[in-house]
């Protein structure tokens, strides 16, 4: 797939997919793109210009079915850096409430999953 006018969560889902796969020896195919939001790390530390996007995608994974999975991904600008990629469970296993800063994006409750905005 070209990335030459690739969505903000697109590329979010592609690269967090990517990073998935090499971590958990399982490839996730079928990537579908939910949701994502930017913020600037900046609120979080003053001296950071980065920008964090967290990303909700369902993906194929394999044995485990379609899946929804949350993401955190940094970048100078554009998504590039992923941070963590973890798949969610049933309902009890995320929140969309937890973050600081996004609305409407699962974000899982297990801690540690990510850095940014974590209330
Ligand atoms: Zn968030």
């Amino acid at each position: 797939m070209a990335s030459r006018g690739e969505s903000q969560t697109g590329r979010c889902t592609r690269l967090a997919a990517q990073h998935y796969s090499e971590n958990h020896d399982v490839d996730l195919t079928d990537l579908d793109p939910v949701d994502s939001h930017a913020f600037s790390c900046r609120w979080v530390d003053a001296g950071d210009n980065r920008l964090c996007f967290h990303v909700n995608f369902r993906a194929d994974a394999g044995p485990h079915g379609t899946q929804l999975f949350f993401a955190e991904v940094l970048g100078d600008g554009p998504p590039k850096s992923v941070q963590h990629c973890v798949m969610l469970g049933g309902q009890s296993t995320w929140s969309t409430n937890n973050c600081t800063f996004c609305s409407g994006i699962c974000h899982p409750k297990a801690s540690g999953t990510f850095d940014f905005g974590r209330k």
